[in-house]
């Protein structure tokens, strides 16, 4: 439905051949590979290695990043990232997670540390030799990422660090080859880079989710860990401006991902709806589900300018791109939600079964529902978006 109702009258020319080369990869090869993807529970072996490959054989990782670590070079790097995004999560949020959290949340940091992380590391996210996580949320910090609320402390010795805590659901850590890991250094805090082959990083059971389930995620407990300071990502005590500046971007990541998921609950809905006949006339037939299509419709092509805009201006201008890019989150997230309900009201009881016993047909839209909520959950919650925003309209003397 897209291609009918969305022209691409705003998009740069390398964030649309991305469009393009991206959907003829999930044709040709993601559809086979994501199929039982949330219907299978988390281990490390459901981790979806296949697709994994695939994105890097295509060079997809490579799209964020400059040429001498590897990457394309693009002239719209945030945008041509963020539709990469949607194009996958409209066949898997999982493997769209995964990537966001690969290439923006690990690489986009490591991006702005020195050369020694970006040779040893980003190199490797780029090439897909390494699997990345980012973890920032802990057992009781995550919204609130102030230094007086983490307790992951990294104390300094001669030549670095030694860290110490406990961080929580984050994501590809029970395959990742390193976490790059926000500490408290003193008053303020750092990001250093952890490896996992190191016996005092322990990596817990996945958790066991309701959807994305693709996506693992686990707790990390650092017992004196032992990090040389050429694994710190920038200056020591600039690691809050680097963790949100990786997360603002993130953040245009997860609003794309919610457009695909949405865009996928859409098309799924117009289809079921044109062919299932009640009353002897298509649902479709009734003003109803017209209005409630064209309204999400209206609002697609909102949620997918929003996060276009907020991508070009990072691209263009540089800095956070704020109000635009909280917009698009908590837009482009609630969206997939509220379609994935109307979708799921559409296909009635068929909509509610994974696989029909009678005739083993499968439906995608309970996983698109339960895939949707966490948009509005991680990244910086819709409530924490929309204070952001409102900073903007207030100030942040009376928001705090
Ligand atoms: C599948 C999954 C993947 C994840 N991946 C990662 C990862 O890779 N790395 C990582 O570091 N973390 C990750 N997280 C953590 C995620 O980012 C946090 O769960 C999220 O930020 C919310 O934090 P919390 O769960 O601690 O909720 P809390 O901070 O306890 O907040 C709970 C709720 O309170 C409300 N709230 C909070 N603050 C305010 C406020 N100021 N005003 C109004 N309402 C408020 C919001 O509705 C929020 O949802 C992941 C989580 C999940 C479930």
């Amino acid at each position: 439905m897209m291609d009918r109702l969305w022209h691409d009258a705003n998009t740069p020319q390398d964030a649309r051949a991305l469009r393009s080369e991206t959907r003829e990869l999930v044709e040709s090869q993601m559809w086979s590979l994501v199929a039982d993807i949330d219907h299978v529970d988390e281990s490390v072996e459901s981790f979806p290695r296949e697709a994994f490959n695939a994105l890097a054989s295509a060079g997809l990782f490579g799209v964020p990043f400059r040429p001498d670590v590897g990457g394309r070079g693009l002239t719209h790097p945030t945008a041509a990232t963020a539709t990469v995004i949607e194009e996958l999560a409209y066949a898997s949020n999982s493997v769209a997670a995964v990537y966001d959290v690969h290439c923006i949340l690990a690489g986009a940091s490591l991006a702005q540390g020195g050369s020694d992380v970006c040779q040893k590391y980003l190199r490797a996210v780029v090439s897909g030799q390494m699997v990345g996580a980012f973890a920032t949320t802990e057992p009781d910090a995550s919204s609130d990422l102030s230094p007086s609320a983490i307790k992951t402390v990294a104390t300094p010795t001669n030549d670095g660090y030694v860290v110490t805590g406990r961080k929580r659901f984050i994501s590809n850590s029970p395959v990742a080859d390193f976490i790059v890991t926000l500490c408290r250094t003193g008053d303020s805090l750092s990001l250093l880079v952890l490896d996992t082959t190191d016996s005092r990083v322990r990596i817990g059971s996945p958790d066991r989710k309701m959807g994305n389930r693709g996506q693992l995620t686990a707790d990390v407990d650092i017992a004196a860990v032992e990090v040389p300071a050429r694994n710190r990502v920038g200056a020591e005590g600039d690691g809050l401006r680097i963790a949100l500046s990786t997360l603002t971007l993130g953040r245009i990541g997860i609003a794309a991902s919610g457009v695909g998921l949405a865009q996928a609950a859409f098309d799924l809905a117009v289809d079921h709806l044109s062919r299932r006949v009640a009353f002897g006339r298509p649902l479709a037939a009734n003003q109803y589900w017209q209005f409630r299509l064209a309204e999400r419709a209206t609002e697609l092509e909102n949620a997918r300018s929003l996060y276009l805009k907020a991508a070009l201006r990072a691209d263009l201008a540089g800095g956070a791109p704020e109000p635009e890019a909280s917009m698009a989150k908590h837009y482009g997230t609630a969206l997939a939600v509220d379609l994935a309900r109307d979708a799921m009201q559409a296909f009635g009881g068929y909509g509610f079964v994974h696989r029909l016993g009678a005739t083993q047909q499968r439906c995608r839209i309970e996983e698109i529902y339960r895939d949707a909520k966490i948009g509005e959950i991680y990244e910086g919650a819709n409530e924490i978006q929309k204070w952001i925003i409102a900073r903007q309209i207030f100030g942040r003397g009376l928001t705090g």
